[in-house]
């Protein structure tokens, strides 16, 4: 049976809740993203129909593709792939909240852009909490290093962090990563300064949300347990 967008929003919604509830904690404190990569406007405009809070784009290609459609009408829009310096221009100032800063030059980037434009940028540090070779991002031990740099980047709003962990290969394998994340979130909350915000800690996946919501994740970002899955074929084809 294939279940609508919309019936898969609800789905999830109420497995957040559930997981919400078993760990003791509110349920509203928990943001449901959109992974919309590889959905067109239209399907973007059922799944914010179907109440998530936001969505979150990875291409800037597509980013752009589908702002110019006002696909994201009624939802803030986040980007939450990898970000080349040299594409900061078509994402600063055109998205909610960057959650994908992955580098100290990225970050640079970032906040020149911000300041020419003359705005302040939202952003996450995205934080390999694997230490994974294949992925970029933050080492851990280079977060709180960082944050008592963050006065040099005025043109920026530290939100919080954002990690995808490693691919899991059972249930329940992604815990050790989101309870190191968790401790990392309090960790930097006591370094807290103007531009410093640590409000958001966005974790957790189609496969692993229950887990990430079990250790204090914030915000989940969900693709395919919403759109169903993507067609890579259409990609290697065009
Ligand atoms: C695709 C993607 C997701 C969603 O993945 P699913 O497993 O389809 O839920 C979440 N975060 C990022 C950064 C992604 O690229």
């Amino acid at each position: 049976m294939i279940m609508s967008i919309a019936e898969n929003v609800a789905r999830v919604r109420a497995e957040m809740e559930a997981a919400a509830l078993r760990c003791g904690r509110n349920p509203k404190e928990i943001k449901l993203c959109a992974a919309t990569k590889m959905n067109d406007a239209k399907a973007v405009r059922q799944a914010i129909a179907a109440g998530v809070d936001c969505c979150g784009e990875n291409r800037v290609q597509e980013l752009t593709a589908k702002l110019a459609e006002n696909a994201y009408a009624g939802a803030p829009v986040h980007f939450i792939g990898h970000l080349q310096t040299n594409k900061v221009k078509q994402v600063v100032g055109k998205v909610d909240l960057i959650q994908s800063v992955d580098s100290e030059r990225l970050l640079r980037a970032i906040n020149s852009e911000a300041a020419r434009q003359g705005i302040r940028q939202d952003i996450l540090l995205e934080v390999n909490i694997g230490n994974e070779e294949s992925k970029s991002g933050f080492r851990p031990e280079e977060v709180l290093p960082l944050m008592e740099k963050l006065g040099e980047f005025s043109n920026v709003c530290m939100n919080g962090l954002m990690a995808i962990p490693p691919i899991s290969r059972f249930p329940g394998e992604n815990l050790q990563y989101f309870q190191k994340m968790f401790q990392l979130s309090v960790d930097i909350r006591e370094k807290i300064n103007d531009n410093v915000l640590v409000n958001c800690l966005s974790m957790g996946m189609s496969a692993d949300y229950a887990d990430a919501i079990s250790c204090g994740s914030t915000m989940i970002r969900v693709g395919t347990a919403i759109f169903g899955a993507r067609d890579y074929s259409k990609l290697s084809s065009n």
